[in-house]
């Protein structure tokens, strides 16, 4: 999963930054309104946490103009404290969920998670299919109930793929959605992630859809 991070206090930054990719998650980053509304509309994001409070162009008018353009990303909110008007606002602009500063950063990671498997249509933090299991709380990954450790990038693939099962997923849509604009996108490198997991899972646990990508498959 790909979020984009729109922060101009440099600590909070930091600190979502380090948090949210310690979850899993591939993370972009903007400093102000012009530059998150640019990457929103170049960029598939899985969900944007979003302040309000923005130098150039302020965090409202960033995610109106999202919403005209068309774009229906979750996004999510981050307001002042006490101002109960900025979360109307926000809310009227089409966020789908706000969170008061100062906040836990518990608080911040499980939202993010809800909007993330409610996209998907995903009633549950627990991902199943069939024997293999994804805990996106824990970032546990278990097949019969035996652990399987996974590395951050072959977590990242996988959570993917569970958030949409029976889906076939094009090489393209996974390396736009597990890779921040900054990391060096080898074209192979999705298969060589593939490739690690398929050692780790099941044999046959994801499909090869022949010209169209990958599909994870019905874990027996
Ligand atoms: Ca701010």
């Amino acid at each position: 999963m790909r979020l984009l991070l729109v922060e101009d206090e440099p600590t909070l930054r930091t600190q979502l930054r380090t948090a949210l990719q310690q979850a899993g998650y591939a993370v972009d980053e903007a400093d102000n309104g012009r530059d998150a509304e640019h990457l929103g509309d170049t960029e598939p994001f899985d969900a944007v946490v979003l302040d309000l409070g923005l130098p150039i162009v302020d965090g409202l008018t960033v995610l109106q103009h999202w919403r005209s353009a068309g774009r229906t990303m979750p996004v999510l909110i981050l307001t002042a404290r006490d101002s109960w008007h900025e979360k109307v606002a926000g809310i009227d602009a089409g966020a789908d969920d706000y969170l008061a500063k100062p906040f836990h950063m518990e608080e911040l990671l499980a939202r993010v998670r809800a909007l993330i498997r409610r996209a998907q249509g995903l009633a549950s933090p627990l991902l199943q299919c069939g024997a293999l299991s994804l805990d996106t709380r824990s970032g546990r990954v278990t097949v019969g109930g035996r652990p399987v450790p996974l590395t951050s990038h072959e977590y990242r693939l996988l959570s993917y793929l569970m958030h949409r099962p029976g889906q076939v997923v094009s090489r393209t849509e996974l390396t736009e959605h597990l890779y921040a604009q900054d990391f060096d996108r080898d074209s192979n490198t999705v298969e060589v992630f593939i490739a690690r997991l398929r050692r780790k899972l099941p044999a046959d646990a994801i499909e090869t859809v022949r010209g169209l990508g990958y599909r994870l498959a019905h874990v027996a």
